[in-house]
């Protein structure tokens, strides 16, 4: 049967194991992997390290004057294989991952003109199909006509181990309750912020993945792609 090169949107809440999924798949079948969310942590990575932040409220009028002059590109680690998130020309994959960011990123990502900027760079390195793309307003927003859209779900608390789990593997310090209160309150303001809200898209295929293990999903997500990628 005839495989066509297609678009594939993975959207869900925060540390449900998308990007686990989306990055396995993508190497899979050879498509290009973007993580969205990475983006929106760069620009607050940027936030943060320049002064833009006064509590939670974010330095509107700079960030604006700043953003086009943002140049955050991903290129492959040339010993993983895997995709790393550079801002300005500096590799800053462990920097977007700390609590810092995390507990500021939905703040930023909540901005319309961020999310305008973003969205536009998004669509543009999809232009040519063949990618695999995860965040929370993929299937939605960035590419509303994506042919295979699934939508990752899984209790807070699961996900709070998860992300607790990851940070410990990398010697980062974190309590349980603050990681699951940050996932709780990231869920809260991505679902309930006016532009793009995090929501499943009506053609988007729910996977509630509490309790299935990462070889279980992959197995769900390649029968998933086949399907759509040979229709028609
Ligand atoms: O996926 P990740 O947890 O790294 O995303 C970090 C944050 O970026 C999310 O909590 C959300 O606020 C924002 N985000 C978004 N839209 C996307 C991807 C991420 O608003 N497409």
């Amino acid at each position: 049967m005839h495989t066509k090169r297609i678009t594939i949107a993975i959207d869900g809440f925060s540390s449900c194991g998308k990007s686990t999924m989306a990055k396995d798949l993508a190497r899979e079948i050879g498509y290009i992997y973007i993580d969205s969310g990475a983006m929106y942590r760069a620009v607050t990575l940027y936030c943060l390290e320049n002064g833009l932040f006064r509590g939670d409220e974010v330095d509107t009028e700079a960030l604006r004057a700043a953003l086009p002059h943002l140049d955050i590109a991903f290129r492959l680690n040339p010993e993983t294989g895997r995709p790393q998130t550079y801002l300005n020309g500096r590799l800053v994959e462990n920097e977007i991952r700390t609590m810092a960011v995390s507990s500021k990123v939905s703040i930023v990502a909540a901005l319309g003109f961020v999310r305008e900027a973003m969205v536009g760079l998004q669509q543009q390195m999809g232009r040519e199909k063949g990618i695999v793309m995860d965040g929370r307003d993929i299937g939605t927003t960035v590419f509303p006509d994506a042919e295979l859209k699934i939508f990752v779900t899984a209790s807070p608390e699961i996900r709070a181990q998860r992300r607790f789990d990851e940070l410990q593997a990398k010697g980062e310090t974190g309590s349980f309750e603050e990681i699951l209160e940050n996932v709780k309150e990231r869920d809260r303001i991505d679902t309930t912020r006016d532009v793009s809200p995090l929501r499943k898209a009506d053609d988007a295929i729910e996977l509630d993945n509490s309790h299935l293990t990462i070889p279980e999903q992959k197995e769900w997500l390649l029968a998933q792609y086949r399907r759509a990628a040979e229709a028609e």
